[in-house]
Formats: structure tokens, sequence, C-alpha cells
């Protein structure tokens, strides 16, 4: 790479930047300032490669800043240019650029975080100074458990990703095809990620041929490990192509315009999908969410379902399965101990969970000091905190390793395979019968019928542009929450004029999505070291979950999961300070530099139940590159939930005073509409009027279609989702091509 090609800015540009930085991030007694520490170097090399795109912006806002002092921003004093960064917070100087969506100031201190505390090999972090001041000691892998003990100095010098050994580094990718070659298969998968990989699996081992249409490449998990921003910003920003250009715009309520939408973290456009990125919790739901509805008449009356709410029954019960979550889980291999039944540990276990037919594969992820001090202090308030169960090797399974607790887990590709994804687990499997084709790049635009409104294929653009058909006996799509009710509404034909789907205008709606209002807590003087472990390495309560609690005298219903997590990675952690610390100078950095090893979180994952309002359909404004109208979202929280919340951080912040913190705050309601959990959108059910699908995922007014995801969820339970979008995923394998895609099958009695 040549010097110019490291280096976007000029001279005069680049002064003041380096002036802005040191501003916010300024030197002390015992630390280097941003400068030093190399944020404006990895700024000017980003800018002229992976965020060329902010180039222009980037010259504007310092053109601002500079000319908000009359001698110039570099030669203001340091009072002065503190006073304009406020003003440039708070949207005040004259000639920033206009944006919608988010401010330049949100940008800016994003990217200094990055230069700040990514790994070296990014430009910035040099020396690993951002890291020593905090005493994180960056990719590394192999932790013992007594590393994770309170107050245990890691003494491990930092290193970077580029210092890790090959032998590290296991599995390969599944060799994939440029075509799917002559003949239609018996099913033709679109979307080759968690559903599409575990039903591919099924379908073959039953002798049936299969072909996937995946968008994405075909790459290891290990491509985005151990290295923050490569797996988070840098895949938002320049990796998952097809996703950045189709990003959902979001309203909370209709007639308003809606904007660009609030990613949490991202997802992934690549074989195996989001189950590579995934943080592996792996939990069953509770047996009374799939009948919500009638559950909570029966107990409370039907004046307590919340105004507005389209609750319902799911169209089986847990019992219906049950068998297809011991298939999941046998597929991905779980680590944990079951609470009620058929393990020897089950007083470890959840005792809320639902009959299970026999022990988790692998005993739980050990308890680090962090989950014990959880654990205590969750008893002492008389709780019952178990592991979460995790889709984590803790012995080695089918050839795939055991977890080195290296904490670059949830939204990082495992560097070991100890995580289990679609790609390291069933996809080989299924290669080896030779009767999957896997076609990568391969970007499904439509769902072809034929004159009887019969699904026969579909429409697809390759990675050069051109566009080809594939047929296939049965069709499915399986391209998460978003891209399924996208793809059935841009679907049309004579009989399908509003989308295939959607005759009753029952498509996109009942979305709902994960909101994490978490409760933060600083242990002052206490090192936690969550830099080690998987965030699913947690200890959670479900004591407050579902209807496990009495709610005749709340002014709310259902609950919510508290759980305390690991993996806490600096530039994610920089941006988590409590409302009285600013965003630059001395405070920031003296709170962070204190607070990085002493702070957790104690997340809460609400139920979130479905609104008549909330729905997902085509933006009639924004399109993607390819002139196609992306997603708009139409998503705000309910009172019910509102109050759930309050009540949730309630008593979070109660345990967290118990565990010891020092200060505790507590994390906005609405965190925004793309979680990882997006639900709803094809609803399933019996009844065509009031669903998309069958419990199969047939979709009702298209034979020869299936949908599956959890855009078929009817509710949200305070539960991770993919274990039942999996389980689900195999009994439509099951019911689908036993019985033939089109054909009605019976109800299952709830
Ligand atoms: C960071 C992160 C952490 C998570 N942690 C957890 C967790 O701990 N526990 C849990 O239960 N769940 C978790 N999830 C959610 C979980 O990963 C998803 O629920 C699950 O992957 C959904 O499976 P899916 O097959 O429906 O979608 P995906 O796995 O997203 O697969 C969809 C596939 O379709 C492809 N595709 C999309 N559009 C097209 C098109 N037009 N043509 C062709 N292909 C297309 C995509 O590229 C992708 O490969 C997490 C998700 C993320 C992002
Ligand atoms: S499972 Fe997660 S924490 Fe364990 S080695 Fe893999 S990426 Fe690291």
């Amino acid at each position: 790479m040549t010097k110019d090609m490291q280096r976007a800015l000029a001279p005069a540009e680049r002064a003041v930047l380096e002036a802005l930085f040191d501003t916010m991030f300024p030197g002390g007694e015992n630390n280097p300032g941003a400068v030093e520490i190399g944020a404006a170097d990895y700024l000017d090399k980003a800018l002229a490669n992976v965020y060329a795109h902010h180039l222009i912006e980037y010259r504007d806002v310092l053109a601002a800043i500079d000319a908000a002092s009359p001698d110039g921003f570099v030669r203001a004093s340091a009072e002065t240019r503190l006073d304009i960064i406020a003003r440039f917070e708070r949207g005040e100087l004259a000639g920033l650029p206009e944006n919608r969506d988010r401010t330049s100031f949100d940008l800016i201190w994003r990217h200094l975080r990055e230069g700040l505390f990514s790994d070296p090999v990014h430009g910035g972090n040099r020396d690993f100074a951002g890291w020593r001041a905090v005493g994180f000691p960056g990719a590394q892998f192999g932790y013992r458990a007594e590393e994770q003990a309170l107050n245990h100095k890691v003494e491990r010098a930092p290193q970077s990703v580029i210092d890790l050994p090959e032998s590290a580094r296991l599995l390969g990718t599944p060799a994939v095809h440029e075509s799917a070659g002559e003949g239609e298969p018996d099913v033709l998968i679109v979307g080759g990620g968690a559903v599409g990989g575990f039903l591919a699996h099924k379908l073959v081992r039953q002798g049936l041929n299969v072909v996937i249409l995946e968008a994405g490449p075909a790459r290891t998990g290990r491509e985005r490990s151990m290295d923050e921003i490569l797996a988070t910003a840098f895949r938002n920003e320049g990796g998952a192509v097809k996703f950045n250009d189709e990003v959902p715009t979001w309203r909370t309520r209709p007639g308003e315009r809606a904007r660009r939408a609030v990613m949490s973290q991202g997802l992934e456009t690549a074989l195996g999908g989001n189950s590579i990125a995934w943080g592996a919790v792996a939990m069953r739901f509770y047996e009374e969410d799939f009948r919500i509805r009638s559950a909570t008449i029966a107990r409370y009356g039907e004046d307590r379902i919340p105004v507005g709410s389209t609750m319902a029954d799911w169209p089986m019960s847990y019992d219906n399965l049950a068998p297809y979550y011991d298939e999941a889980e046998d597929l991905l291999g779980v680590s944990g101990h079951a609470g009620n039944r058929a393990d020897p540990a089950r007083s470890r276990g959840n005792p809320f969970e639902a009959p299970r037919s026999r022990p988790y594969a692998m005993p739980a992820l050990h308890t680090s000091g962090l989950g014990q001090l959880f654990a205590d202090a969750a008893k002492a308030e008389g709780y019952h905190p178990f592991p979460l169960p995790a889709a984590i090797n803790t012995t080695p399974y089918r050839g795939r390793h055991a977890c080195t607790y290296c904490s670059f887990c949830s939204r990082f590709g495992c560097h070991v395979d100890a995580k289990a994804s679609a790609q390291n687990t069933v996809l080989p499997a299924a290669l080896e019968t030779g009767r999957l084709k896997i076609v990568t790049g391969a970007r499904v635009m439509d769902i072809v019928t034929d004159d009887s409104g019969r699904a026969v294929g579909v429409r697809y653009r390759t990675s050069n542009g051109d566009m080809k058909f594939q047929g296939g006996g049965t069709v499915v799509v399986a391209t998460y929450a978003f891209e399924n009710t996208r793809l059935l509404l841009l679907s049309k034909d004579r009989r399908h004029g509003r989308g295939l789907g959607n005759e009753t205008g029952q498509v996109g709606l009942h979305y709902m999505t994960r909101q994490q209002p978490s409760v933060y807590a600083f242990f002052e003087g206490l090192a936690l070291n969550r830099f080690i472990g998987p965030t699913a390495q947690a200890m959670a309560i479900a004591d407050l979950t579902g209807d496990h609690f009495d709610h005749t005298d709340l002014d709310f219903i259902r609950g919510g999961r508290i759980a305390a997590f690991n993996q806490y990675l600096p530039v994610e952690a920089s941006g988590i300070l409590p409302p009285d610390v600013p965003r630059f100078g001395k405070a920031w950095r003296d709170f962070f530099l204190k607070s990085y090893n002493s702070t957790s979180m104690l997340f809460i994952d609400p139920e979130i139940l479905p609104y008549e309002n909330n729905r997902l359909d085509l933006d009639p404004d924004v399109t993607d590159s390819l002139g196609r109208p992306v997603v708009r979202i139409t998503f705000d929280i309910g009172d019910n939930e509102r109050k759930l919340m309050q009540f949730l951080q309630d008593r979070a912040e109660r345990i967290a005073k118990r565990m010891g913190a020092t200060r505790t705050w507590r994390r906005q309601f609405l965190t925004g509409p793309i979680s990882t959990h997006d639900v709803g959108g094809t609803r399933m059910g019996h009844d065509p009027e009031t669903s998309v699908v069958d419990g199969f995922g047939r979709v009702h007014d298209t034979p020869g279609l299936v949908v599956l995801g959890g855009s078929n969820f009817v509710s949200l339970p305070a539960v991770n989702p993919a274990l039942t979008i999996l389980a689900l995923a195999l009994r439509a394998g099951d019911g689908v091509v036993s019985q033939g895609a089109g054909q009605q099958v019976e109800a299952v009695p709830a």
C-alpha cells in the first residue's frame, strides 16, 4: 500500500484533528494522550480505506471546528477548545453537516474510541498504549478459571490478533459450488444462515436433494475472531455489503416519516448467517410461553390484555416442540445444567425450565468471580440463579475444540470452533452426503410462481450482476425477519397483487424486537476481569420471567430475565458512561480508566408483546442501491413494557447494590428496533385471516412456499430466540417434507 493510501487528510485538517482528539482524550500523569496513542493515525488511515465514505463529512466538521475560533482551533486555549467541542456535541457550530440519522459528534466519538482501543493492527493503539492504560491484554485465549477470580491481577503482556498462532485454528470453510447445476432440487432454500443450514442437513439426511442460495460469501468463522472492530464497526461499515445497503428505516408510529434504523449489533451476510456471530445462549422457551393469551386470561381475566396488543397463543404446544429442541441441542452441542429433570446437577440449573428428556451434552461453562457475586446476591434476594445454557463446548464435542474463554465471542467468529454455528456443524456434514449444493453470492430478488399461483423458484442476482432463475419442488425462504417479509412483499403475481402470503393483509404485522434496558454497576476498586470469557458465560435469574411471579397486584403482565454476562471489550466499554460523565475531556478519560475493569452490566431481557401498530412494510421513500424499497419498521414500546422494564430495572439495581456496587445507572428503555432478536412479520397460526403461515412455516395462500425463522414467532418471550427458531425449522423439515408443501396439516391442539 502506498503512503497516499494510508492518509486521507490534508496537513491542515490533520492538525485540527490532532488538536481535537488530544482535547477529547488528553494525556495525563499516567497515560499518553490520544495522538500519542495513535488515534489520529488510525483515523487518517481508515478515512483512506474502510471509512472513505466519511471523508467529506470529516472535512466539513474539521472546517467548522476550526472556524469556531478566530485564530483557528489549533491555536485556541484549552478552555476555548473544550467550549467548541461542547457546542459541536450540541450541534451548534455553523457549517456542520446535516444528517437526519445521527450527529457528526457521535461518529467522531466512536472513531476516536476505535483509534484508542482497537487492535494495533488497524493503525492506532500504538505499542498497546490504549490497552495498557486500562489493563486489557488484547487477543488472548486459554484463560484459566482462576484468572476470572475477583481482584485477580491478570499478568499477560498485551497481544495483537496477528500474534495468534495458526495452530489455534481448526476447521475450514465448507466447500461451496459455483452454480446449482442441472435439474431441479426437491427443496430450494433461500438463505444459508442458521435455519437454512439446519434445515438442509435434515432434508439431505432424508434423501432429498437441496440447493441453498446464499447472498453472502463463504468464510470461516475465525476470519471475524479476536478483533473487536473487525467484527463490529468494520462489519457494519464495509463487511456485510448486502445488509448495509438495505438497512431498514424506523419510525415509532404510523404517519411519521421513517429514518435509518438504529442497529444495536448489525447482522451477518455470509454463509452461516448470524449463527457465526451469535452469543450462543441456547435456551428453550417455557411451557406457558406457547399459550400466553389463554394463560393470562385464565389467571387474571381478559381485561389484563394490554390495549392494542395482538397477543395470541402459538399453534403448537411445548410438548409438540420438545423432540425438536432435543434434536437442535444435539446437533449444536449445548452445555448447561438441567434444572428440573434428567441431570444429577439439577439443583444448579433453572428450576422454571420446561421438562426435558435428557441432560445437556456437556456441563455448563464455569462460573466466573463476577457470576458468583451475582449468584450470591440474587440468592440473598430470594431468587434462583443458574448458568445460562450455551451452544459452546466445555469439553471437545464431535471434533470441535472446547472453549478457550477468549472473550471475543458474541458478534465474533470462534477461533477454535468451540461455539457452534451452522458452518462448523451441520453444513459440512450435509455437504458430505453429496445431496446439498450451496451457491454463495446469490442474492434472491423475488419468488416466482406459476399460472396456478404455486411457488416454483426464485430469481437471483449473482455477484457479477447477472440475473438467474433457480427452480425447486418446494421453495423455503429463511433470510431473517426483515428479508423474509420483504421478499414476500416484493413478490407479486396475478393472484397475489399485494405480495405472496398477503391475501389477507397479514404480512409484516406483529413485529417485535428485544429492548435491552440494562442496569450498569460500578464496583470501585474491584477488578472483575470481564474481558475474559464468552458473553454466554453468565449467571441469570428467571424468577421474574413470564408468569413465574404473581401479577395480580402489579400494573403490567409478563416479565423478563436478569443476567450478569461476561465479554467486555474496550472500544464498546469506553462508550458506556453514567449520565453525569461527559463524552470528552479529562472527566471522561479519568472515569473510563478507573471504571473499565470494575464495571458490570445487569443485562435485562424483557418480554416484548405484539401490538397493532408495530409492523414491517416497504418504505415508500427509501430504496437500496438496486432501487428496491427497504423495509420500514414501525415500532414503539407499549405502556405495559415500560412498566415492566421499570420494575426489572428496580430489581436489577437491588441485586447490584447487594453485590456491592458503589454506583449504578440505567440504560434507556427504547434501545432501537434492530436488535439480535427481531421477530414477527410472518406470524404462524391456524387461521389465514390472522396469520401468514401454519405451524410448519407453509404460506397459507401460496402452495409450494415455506417461510421459516423468527418472523414466524407469535410472541417474543424473555428467552433468546435461536434455539426455538431451529426447533421450528427441524419440525418443519419433518412436516413439510413428509406431507408435501401446500397440503393442509391438521391443526395441532395447543
Ligand atoms: C451478535 C448477535 C448475537 C446473537 N446472540 C444470540 C444468542 O446468544 N442466542 C440466540 O438465541 N440468538 C442470538 N442471536 C440471534 C440468532 O443469531 C438468530 O436468531 C439466528 O441466526 C436466526 O437464524 P436465521 O437463519 O433466521 O437468520 P440468519 O442466521 O441471519 O441467516 C439468514 C441468511 O440469509 C441470507 N440472506 C438474506 N437475504 C438474502 C437474500 N435475499 N438472498 C439470499 N440470501 C439471503 C443472509 O446472508 C444470512 O446468511 C444473535 C444474533 C447476533 C447478530
Ligand atoms: S466459544 Fe467464544 S469465548 Fe470460547 S473460544 Fe470460542 S469465541 Fe472464544
